[in-house]
């Protein structure tokens, strides 16, 4: 039986791809991927519902890297949607090649997104996988050249898809036809096109440009500030938030709190001094219930519970001073 690596997402296009191909009395092995982010939660959900075999690959390094600087640049925030596109399909034909599948396939739709999935861009980004010819799109198959699958009648072009454009009324019809239920809605997913997000990571490319998936997973935490060029703090703006810090490990960081007073966790990254922790514990008392009052003890530690810990007086800092520097 022919076989083929389906890359899935665990949207409604990837779906229909697979029930496409799938149709066709092709075995399918779905692939997904796992970077700093985004996950392989929803594409999980679809191989099950699909009943499909699915392999997750870890792509946080190279992911990382090429995020900081893509050869094809950023969509409307910082995502880099081409050359993420072709890493995950350069991914695909080696997985391809491990277990001796015929194809690959996605369910990218031409013209559905007018960046990165252009006819261009749709051209480019088969080709940074290494094996264009082996790159099928079930979904607008007859709108774009003919693959090598297609040739070979591996795959019968004629009961490929045509479908192009924005409007999703095509896919919904076909959802409903084929009884597929619960798909999550376009967008969403992939924190690269989150407005607020991209300002932090952007933020972090400037200031730390060795950055690794440990730095980026912070990021998705509380609020953020850097004292100068080597020291970010990072203020719990909730309990989740400050249970979230709490669990963090690094020998680099310093964990701040108030002792007498509600108020935030404040993580301190980098090798600070005991200026810098003072102005942390600042920070961390204007936060917090004890904001007006003319000093307090912090307690500083180099992790949480038992960890040793020190107290340190300190004034607390004006929280309006502070709003300007946030990394929002
Ligand atoms: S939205 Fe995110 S995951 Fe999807 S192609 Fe763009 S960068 Fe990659």
């Amino acid at each position: 039986m022919p076989k083929a690596v389906g890359m899935m997402s665990g949207g409604l296009d990837s779906t229909l791809a697979v029930r496409t191909i799938l149709n066709h009395g092709i075995d399918v092995l779905g692939v997904s991927f796992k970077s700093a982010f985004f996950g392989p939660k929803k594409a999980e959900a679809a191989a099950a519902m699909l009943g499909v075999e699915l392999r997750v690959i870890d792509i946080s390094e190279s992911h990382l890297e090429m995020t900081k600087s893509p050869k094809h640049g950023y969509g409307g925030n910082m995502n880099p949607c081409i050359d993420c596109h072709g890493m995950m399909f350069k991914y695909s034909i080696e997985l391809m090649k491990e277990v001796g599948a015929d194809f690959v396939f996605s369910g990218e739709v031409l013209g559905q997104r007018p960046m990165s999935q252009n006819r261009n861009a749709l051209r480019v980004v088969a080709k940074l996988s290494g094996e264009p010819e082996m790159v099928v799109r079930p979904m607008s198959a007859q709108c774009l050249p003919e693959t090598e699958p297609e040739r070979q009648g591996i795959i019968d072009r004629s009961r490929l898809l045509d479908i192009s454009g924005r409007s999703r009324k095509r896919q919904m019809a076909l959802a409903k036809e084929w009884g597929i239920e619960n798909y999550p809605l376009p967008a969403g997913g992939c924190l690269l096109t989150d407005p607020g997000f991209s300002r932090r990571l952007g933020n972090m490319f400037e200031h730390n440009p060795e950055c690794t998936p440990y730095d980026i997973e912070l990021l998705k935490v509380g609020r953020h500030m850097w004292l100068n060029d080597d020291i970010r703090v990072i203020i719990g703006r909730d309990e989740k938030d400050n249970n979230a810090l709490a669990k963090l490990e690094g020998s680099e960081f310093r964990f701040v709190e108030a002792v007498d007073f509600i108020g935030p966790l404040v993580l301190l990254c980098g090798d600070a001094k005991e200026e810098e922790v003072r102005e942390a514990g600042a920070i961390c008392a204007a936060y917090g219930r004890g904001a007006n009052e003319k000093s307090l003890s912090i307690r500083v530690s180099l992790g949480n519970n038992d960890a040793p810990s020190e107290l340190i007086n300190i004034t607390p800092g004006v929280r309006d001073s502070y709003a300007g520097r946030m990394i929002r």
